[in-house]
């Protein structure tokens, strides 16, 4: 029998299905070129380039809609501010947050098969809405 290995990223079991967890790294299949990956990127240029799309966008969204989005932004303040500065001078921004008593409810299973992720997700989640309000 092979010896289960955990990410160490994520902790997801080697011996959960279509995951591999690279012996080099210990990272799991999802989390080694995600972890990877974000080392590779020129972040000053895409900053850049955001501002450059953000400038010919200025003013004109009449509504701007985040449907259960905000309780994942790690500045959400700062995300608040952009969508106002592409939104017209009378828009509206509409912002959707979840029920936490359905979302748990739907939630469990996940929460059962991976419960760091879930309590970190959460904690992470709900800290992010506090600081916006
Ligand atoms: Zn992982």
């Amino acid at each position: 029998m092979n010896k289960i290995l955990w990410c160490k990223n994520c902790i997801l079991p080697s011996t959960r299905p279509n995951l591999d967890i690279n012996k080099e790294t210990n990272l799991c299949s999802v989390c080694d070129p995600i972890i990877n990956k974000s080392k590779k990127i020129n972040w000053e240029k895409r900053k850049k380039e955001f501002q450059n799309i953000l400038k010919k966008i200025k003013n004109k969204y009449d509504v701007i809609t985040f449907n259960k989005v905000i309780e994942h932004v790690k500045k959400p303040e700062k995300m608040l501010k952009t969508a106002k500065s592409i939104l017209k001078k009378n828009g509206i921004i509409n912002i959707e947050v979840p029920d936490v008593l359905a979302a748990a409810l739907k939630h469990v299973p996940i929460a059962e098969y991976n419960p760091f992720e879930f309590i970190k997700t959460n904690i992470v989640g709900t800290q992010n809405l506090v600081e916006a309000c």
